[in-house]
């Protein structure tokens, strides 16, 4: 029995999800213009589909589980479930208008024509806000929809907010904060199941790793007390005596978030030699 899952041909989240993939350890045979594939060494097998018709799929049962945005997954309004946020493909589904304009809330875009790939979440949200606008939906490139008097805003994905900028437009509204997510069908066999809770395995374990870092220093010892204070490590740090008497090396992991400022603590401290590597998979 083998897990099938969709995700992206190509786009934006193609390459992460096929990353994700092989950082859990599945290889996967010849990838490029495929319509399908599978690995050797997981069971699974990889159908990759334009992202807007992956939650059809996995609603309707042709692919178990698949990786899509939200953003595509709430505009579709499909009935699957979503196991896991996967932290790639962020974004946020913004209002934008021209930047000259002024902009006077919300109320001020009724009577207004917007554009956008997103009519479903775009219209919910307007009718929460008891707006009326007009909603042209048109598949791409809809942030030219205003330079060329098609719309008088418009309600797109944005990252970084350039593409907006150089259309000459300034985002007023963010109606939705977006990443890729894992999601399933509701009706899985057990088989299939176990299968996905292997690969959940794995997939959080590449999740937690890419959050931390292991460190590595040398510190004297009448200063370890100090040093292993500022260390939370997974059970405690590991110090191992240094060929050098008085000295001793000190690993331990640190996360993302704390990561900056307990080097600075742990030079102040007296550490040296600090050395930071990447963890491949961290399991718990
Ligand atoms: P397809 O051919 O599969 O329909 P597409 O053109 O609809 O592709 P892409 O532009 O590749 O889609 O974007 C895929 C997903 O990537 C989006 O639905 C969104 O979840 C995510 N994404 C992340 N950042 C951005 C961004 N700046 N602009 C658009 N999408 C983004
Ligand atoms: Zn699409």
């Amino acid at each position: 029995m083998k897990l099938r899952i969709a995700i992206q041909k190509s786009g934006r989240l193609y390459e992460d999800s096929v990353s994700l993939l092989r950082e859990c350890g599945i290889d996967l045979r010849n990838v490029k213009d495929r319509l399908k594939t599978e690995s050797d060494n997981f069971p699974l097998e990889v159908f990759f589909l334009r992202d807007d018709d992956i939650p059809q799929y996995v609603q309707d049962a042709v692919a178990d589980i698949g990786i899509v945005g939200e953003n595509v997954l709430l505009e579709k309004n499909k009935s699957v479930e979503i196991v896991e946020n996967l932290g790639f493909g962020k974004c946020r589904l913004s209002v934008a208008v021209p930047r000259n304009q002024e902009y006077a809330g919300i109320g001020s875009l009724s009577g207004k024509k917007i554009a956008t790939s997103y009519p479903g979440i775009l219209s919910r949200y307007l009718s929460d806000h008891s707006v009326t606008a007009e909603i042209h939906e048109i598949s791409g490139s809809v942030e030219i929809a205003p330079g060329i008097g098609l719309a008088d805003a418009v309600c797109d994905l944005v990252s970084s907010g350039g593409t907006l900028f150089m259309n000459g437009l300034k985002e007023v509204e963010t109606i939705l904060s977006s990443q890729a997510v894992l999601v399933r069908n509701h009706d899985l066999s057990a088989g299939k199941l176990a299968i996905l809770e292997r690969l959940l395995f794995r997939i959080r374990a590449v999740k937690k790793s890419k959050r931390n870092k292991y460190v590595l220093l040398n510190a004297p010892n009448d200063k370890l007390d100090e040093i292993v204070a500022l260390l939370p490590g997974m059970k405690s740090p590991t110090i191992l005596p240094l060929a050098e008497s008085g000295w001793s090396s000190v690993h331990s992991v640190l996360s993302e978030d704390t990561f900056w400022d307990i080097i600075e603590q742990l030079k102040q401290a007296g550490a040296q030699g600090i050395l930071v590597v990447p963890i491949e998979k961290m399991i718990i």
